[in-house]
């Protein structure tokens, strides 16, 4: 589903990305591991295109993120098409993000309402649906300060839901909770990946890569240095680096 070749982006004299190479299949979920400055956040971005890289290809699905293809070349896209490339991308980040003027039930639905341009009734009845699946449903009209760190991120996650992604990307989405919130959150992710959705996570919780992750990748300096099953990368690192990040967890 997801094919990057050679992303490289930098800000100024800072290379960040240094050639990343990363397949993702449908149904796959790959966790993303790496020390703070590795260039984690920076790879989701380019995949969903909130950053442009400088070199390298990301296709997710046909589509190749920010060009397509008029006869034999690729052109640029304009901001229009690229934010409806978007479309099928679904990113749950750190700080929730949720809309703070909006009930819970508004926040989910103004996705599917204002982008793509769905009827209210059926985005209603999906959002409703939504907030069964991450055990909300008590809450459809509370504010977001209404609800705790955990509530408010798995809204968060229905609000992602919503616009039926493809492909899903997780950028650290316990590291702002309570200790005592991170459980729940995590739970939630862990029945998506039952459900086969495709997710790229970057968290520092070894235990949900161990157990939900299909694969793990380890970045540091802005490359992928180690890649494989969990149990491999996890328990039996390889490289040096791997193992010294590792080591901060036991
Ligand atoms: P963390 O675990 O702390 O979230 P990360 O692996 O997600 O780290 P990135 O956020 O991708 O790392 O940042 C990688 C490097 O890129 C850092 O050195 C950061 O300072 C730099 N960087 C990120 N975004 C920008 C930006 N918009 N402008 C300039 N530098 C940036
Ligand atoms: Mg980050």
């Amino acid at each position: 589903l997801v094919r990057a070749r050679n992303v490289h982006k930098r800000f100024g004299a800072n290379e960040v990305l240094k050639g990343i190479d990363m397949d993702v299949q449908a149904g796959e979920v790959v966790v993303i591991l790496g020390p703070s400055g590795s260039g984690k956040s920076t790879f989701l971005r380019c995949i969903n295109h909130l950053e442009t890289m400088d070199q390298g290809s990301i296709t997710v699905g046909d589509q190749q993120i920010g060009y397509e293809l008029r006869g034999e070349q690729l052109h640029r896209l304009s901001p229009r098409a690229i934010a409806h490339q978007r479309r099928g991308i679904g990113m749950v980040f750190q700080q929730f993000n949720l809309y703070p003027h909006m009930t819970v039930l508004e926040n989910i639905m103004e996705a599917p309402v204002g982008v793509h341009g769905r009827s209210k009734t059926e985005s209603r009845a999906r959002a409703l649906e939504l907030l069964e699946k991450v055990g909300l449903s008590e809450k459809t009209q509370a504010y977001p300060r209404q609800l705790s760190g955990g509530q408010q991120q798995r809204v968060a996650i229905a609000r992602a839901l919503a616009i039926q992604p493809t492909l899903i990307l997780f950028d650290e989405p316990t590291s702002a909770l309570d200790p005592e919130l991170v459980g729940e959150v995590l739970a939630t992710m862990r029945d998506l990946a039952d459900q086969g959705l495709t997710m790229i996570v970057v968290t520092h919780e070894i235990g949900f890569a161990k157990e939900a992750a299909d694969r793990v990748v380890f970045m540091d300096g802005g490359i992928v240095v180690e890649e494989g099953k969990p149990a491999e990368v996890l328990c039996n690192p390889q490289h040096p680096r791997t193992r010294a990040f590792l080591s901060r967890f036991i």
